[in-house]
């Protein structure tokens, strides 16, 4: 017997907009097992019970599909993918992508490699062991992404600024967020526009566990000037876009 509820999640998915085939629910099921297997050793997730898993990890994830059209092919980044959310479920997904999955833990990103493998994603999934700041200022990853993605990771204003010099010009960054996500979008209003980003939606969306999703999409409308990203002492010291101290 499968460990997660597998018709739920293809009608949470349908309801999202996204096909999931037998093949992705299949793989779905077996990087549920993989995770919490993982999680016995190394400290992936705090939601291990296969509701959560299905609500809060898989479904979420692919909230992102539900407010942006993402093409055949296109490329992205997930910024602090930890786990593999929401990089994983987006690759299971559409495996016609190809997803770099980034996160500065070395241990989590052992885990997604392997899940890579495993799950047959190979030609279409790697990671990156890198802090998103370090990575924004590498020409061969700056501006090169058409979507970054990112859940969990820090405040909107500060991501901002992770995300969008690694986000091709015209290219979009999409950041997963919860209940609070006004707040967050007021405080980061000026470091998106000083980072050549503009907000192109914020999508609200309630899955069946009721717990309130904002998708925040925004377009990349001009390159980022050089002198960012900062690093991140700077970063933490001198909030982008916010009146010094
Ligand atoms: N995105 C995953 C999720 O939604 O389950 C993981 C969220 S976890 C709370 C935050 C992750 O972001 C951690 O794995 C951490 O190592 C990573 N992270 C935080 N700041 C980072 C940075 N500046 N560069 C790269 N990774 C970062």
């Amino acid at each position: 017997m499968a460990m997660i509820d597998l018709k739920l999640l293809k009608e949470e998915a349908e309801r999202l907009g996204v096909e999931l085939d037998e093949a992705a629910l299949n793989n779905f099921e077996a990087f549920a097992e993989m995770l919490v297997d993982w999680n016995s050793r190394i400290n992936l997730t705090a939601i291990t019970d296969p509701m959560g898993i299905v609500y809060k990890h898989f479904a979420d994830s692919l909230t992102a599909f539900a407010a942006v059209d993402v093409p055949q092919g296109a490329g992205f980044i997930d910024i602090g993918t930890g786990g593999g959310f929401p990089g994983i479920p987006l690759l299971i997904a559409r495996p016609d992508l190809h997803g770099v999955m980034l996160d500065s833990t070395k241990k989590k990103l052992m885990f997604v490699d392997y899940a890579i493998n495993k799950l047959g994603l190979i030609d279409h999934g790697r990671t990156l062991h890198m802090r998103a700041e370090e990575a924004g200022i590498k020409v061969q990853l700056r501006n090169r992404f058409d979507f970054s993605f990112s859940r969990a990771v820090a405040n909107l204003r500060d991501l901002s600024e992770y995300c969008l010099p690694l986000t091709k010009v015209g290219g979009t960054f999409v950041a997963l967020k919860g209940a609070k996500a006004q707040e967050e979008i007021d405080e980061a209003k000026e470091a998106i526009k000083i980072l050549g980003g503009e907000i192109a939606d914020v999508k609200q969306i309630f899955l069946s566990d009721m717990g309130e999703r904002n998708i925040v999409v925004i377009k990349k409308v001009s390159p980022t000037p050089p002198k960012y990203p900062r690093a991140s002492a700077k970063i933490a010291k001198e909030p982008l876009g916010m009146p010094k101290k």
